[in-house]
């Protein structure tokens, strides 16, 4: 259903709840299948409204559980995160310790070509020495310098002694150096791998993060985009609510009407009867019902057949003078008691003085009455109900503080008290 049809909907409802107290004017009131028809179609745009919120809520639950999901991929990353730093933490402690191992390797390569030199030196010196003992300045000077044969065995065994001791030391000291050098080699190599690793693990944390701030955006997406969504859910609940307070309007307008027609049918059944029993009463003379008082034109109408035996006012019972609050009327038989006016029951209970006994309210051109209905045999209404001038409420009784079967009646400008302050003659408004 289009909203536009909602509105008007809604106009018709409220300007009927607004007629619904005139009960009289029935020309305003929708028909009761016109009112069926309208809550029909609340119904049906009620239930559309509610399928919406449970679409809605829904979807509100697909978002929410969207939301928890990124929420534990944001925290596979973080722990993802901690591990690629601890990782680089470890890459660089490993690349302290290779560049101390380099620094040291370098110092140890430096040490050892200080000695090379040094033993240079000395060898240059030793054959300083040789030269100046033997004149010459080269081993073979030393020996052809030779004196005797045993000399120059002497002298071969010193310069060979000289010689090997040096080449030793020199090709030791020389494969200390290559060693040295190629261990600095692969450590720097190592240095290299770990300095790659770590910048492999520094890229991989920079990843990590951007896919924690895309997932983050999209977090907060999904938030607004829940918020959204209830907002739309509760306005659709609002108006799932306005539907409902119609309907239930509209419900009560239908029963309201329902009643009325009821109560019509009834009254025209009772006037049917009475009709048929005063043919008959006519006829036999004289029989055990009473006929409903013929409803008088006007606002008031008699509210029971039969002789006034009390008036209202000063007047002896029972030996003493007592003031009578109403006007009692007496008929023998089964006797109907009706409103004397459109109004609401007010009460209808027993009491000791009053017997079965029904109060009335009436609103008559904007001033309150109130009305009693004493002593019954028994009451057909009860409190709240809306009766009709001339509608029957109960029968005639000796209940209560009551001597012969009467209706005691009473006419209150204003509300019921017990002292009866508001108290008036019936005779002024109705006729007796
Ligand atoms: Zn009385």
């Amino acid at each position: 259903m289009k909203r536009r049809s909602l509105i008007t909907l809604s106009i018709a409802a409220a300007l009927t709840i607004g007629t619904l107290p005139t009960w009289g004017g029935s020309a305003n009131a929708a028909s009761l299948s016109e009112l069926k028809e309208k809550k029909e179609s609340i119904s049906s745009e009620k239930k559309e409204v509610n399928e919406k919120i449970s679409t809605k809520e829904s979807e509100i639950n697909e978002n929410i559980s969207t939301q928890k999901d990124i929420k534990s991929e944001i925290a596979a990353i973080d722990t993802k995160t901690r591990d690629t730093e601890n990782k680089i933490q470890e890459k660089a402690a490993e690349i302290n310790e290779t560049t101390a191992k380099v620094e040291k390797l370098k110092k140890e390569i430096a040490e050892l070509k200080k000695k090379i030199e040094e033993r240079n030196e000395l060898l240059k010196e030793r054959a300083r020495a040789i030269q100046e003992k033997g004149g010459s300045a080269s081993y073979i000077d030393v020996l052809l310098g030779a004196e005797s044969f045993g000399d120059f065995l002497n002298r071969i065994t010193a310069v060979n002694t000289i010689v090997s001791a040096d080449q030793k030391i020199m090709d030791e000291q020389k494969s200390d150096k290559e060693s040295l050098e190629s261990k600095q080699k692969e450590v720097e190599e190592k240095l290299a791998s770990l300095k790659d690793a770590k910048a492999d693990l520094e890229s991989l944390k920079q990843e990590l993060h951007s896919q924690k701030e895309q997932k983050a955006a999209l977090f907060k997406q999904l938030e607004k985009q829940q918020a959204t969504l209830e907002v739309e859910k509760e306005k659709l609940e609002s108006h799932a609510s306005e539907l409902e307070a119609i309907e239930a309007q509209i419900g009560g307008e239908i029963q309201a009407e329902q009643a009325r027609l009821q109560e019509l049918a009834r009254q025209k059944e009772k006037e049917a009867q009475a009709q048929r029993q005063q043919a008959s009463n006519s006829g036999g003379g004289g029989g055990g019902s009473v006929a409903t008082p013929a409803v008088s034109a006007g606002t008031w109408t008699r509210p029971a057949s039969g002789r006034v035996t009390t008036e209202y006012g000063w007047d002896t019972l029972n030996g003493s003078s007592r003031y009578h609050w109403g006007t009692d009327i007496a008929a023998s038989g089964n006797v109907p008691i009706v409103a004397a006016a459109d109004g609401v029951i007010l009460k209808s209970h027993y009491s000791s003085s009053y017997g079965n006994v029904v109060y009335m309210t009436h609103s008559i051109n904007g001033q309150m009455f109130t009305t009693v209905y004493a002593h019954m045999s028994g009451s057909s209404v009860s409190a709240g109900q809306y009766v009709k001038k001339g509608q029957r409420i109960g029968t005639m009784g000796n209940t209560g503080y009551s001597f012969g079967q009467h209706l005691h009646f009473e006419l209150h400008v204003g509300a019921w008290n017990a002292a009866k302050s508001n108290s008036v003659n019936p005779r002024q408004y109705v006729s007796l």
